[in-house]
């Protein structure tokens, strides 16, 4: 893979190549939009051997060893599984790393993926090796959610902006793929990531994005918790919310339901992701008040970092709609929300 294959984000990525890349940055934005793939393909670039023009050779023994991820001047850092966070052990290491210069390439990279996951000892840890990393060497935190740095990292690093493929891109990408069939309802679930919009099992989109669409809109009418834990309990959603991988993939159904709605509420239908239940969205959007869904957005979101944390996933789940009551101004306190079932 090289430059060439990637799409979107031109601008940040030719500004980098540019010799703009400072020795410390953030590359934010949401997640699988290539920000990780950007910043491997900067490192492979920085240490071919043959570069041609803009873009890395892809045949040299650097561009070999970079694209097999066993490059000695090109290393990750990444959580061990989806709740793991970046442990302290890992950043000394590449605290101890980045001193070094490079073994064999032009500069070393150390790019840390997912790095709003690193707990704040091992972030405090990499705090003096950010400020004065030696000449050689360049450190890239990847990061879906910037705003849960430390400030002190942030202030240390220049912040490039990473933004998702537009509707239109994945679905020109898609039938240039061959997928012209699929191509817009596959664009709709792909959030502006096109390695998502291949990858992802369409079917199960479908059918996860009516079954929770089928909830939130019989939530708005009759807001009946019993009717809600009666429908959790029907197959496949009652295991499907026992795992925590499909709790999440729900919720995400959600909070792009949920956009929806919104952006209809406020008159930019273009930018609706569901256009196959358009119909159905509009309706639904008639009902509903802009307050209720910014309340609502903001109680997915809560869901989502609850859901990698401690709570269990059905829990989560659950509460997620009784802090969501139509009508009710405030969320209910933690302490109050299985009590009023
Ligand atoms: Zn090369």
């Amino acid at each position: 893979m090289n430059f060439e294959d990637l799409l979107g984000n031109e601008a940040v990525l030719s500004l980098l190549r540019r010799g703009r890349l400072p020795q410390a940055s953030v590359f934010a934005g949401p997640e699988g939009i290539g920000k990780k793939t950007s910043a491997l393909l900067l490192a492979a670039w920085a240490n071919c051997k043959a570069p041609c023009g803009n873009d890395l050779c892809g045949r040299c023994p650097s561009c070999f060893k970079a694209q097999g991820g066993n490059h000695p001047d090109i290393r990750l850092y990444q959580p061990e599984g989806a709740s793991d966070s970046i442990k302290i052990e890992a950043m000394r290491e590449m605290s101890r790393e980045a001193q070094y210069r490079p073994f064999e390439g032009k500069l070393r990279f150390f790019i840390i993926d997912e790095a709003e996951k690193m707990n704040e000892a091992a972030a405090n840890s990499i705090l003096k090796t950010l400020e004065e990393p030696p000449e050689t060497s360049r450190l890239i935190l990847v990061c879906s959610a910037p705003q849960r740095l430390l400030a002190t990292i942030r202030s240390r690093c220049q912040t490039f902006r990473f933004r998702p493929l537009t509707h239109n891109q994945i679905i020109d990408a898609l039938n240039r793929q061959g997928y012209e069939e699929e191509a817009e309802r596959r664009a709709s679930f792909a959030e502006g990531s096109l390695g998502k919009a291949l990858s992802l099992d369409l079917d199960q989109a479908v059918a996860d994005r009516d079954r929770v669409f089928g909830l939130l809109a019989d939530w708005r009418k009759h807001s009946s918790f019993l009717k809600l834990y009666q429908a959790c309990e029907i197959e496949p959603m009652r295991s499907d919310l026992k795992k925590r991988a499909r709790v999440r993939l729900l919720l995400k159904q959600l909070q792009v339901l949920a956009q929806d709605l919104y952006f209809l509420q406020v008159g930019t239908d273009g930018r609706v992701a569901n256009q196959d239940r358009l119909a159905d969205l509009q309706e639904l959007a008639q009902e509903v008040e802009l307050d209720w869904l910014s309340r609502f957005l903001y109680h997915v979101a809560e869901a989502q970092k609850d859901v990698d944390r401690y709570v269990s996933p059905l829990m989560c789940f659950e509460t997620l709609w009784l802090q969501c009551r139509p009508g009710s101004e405030m969320g209910l306190h933690a302490a109050d929300r299985y009590s009023q079932v």
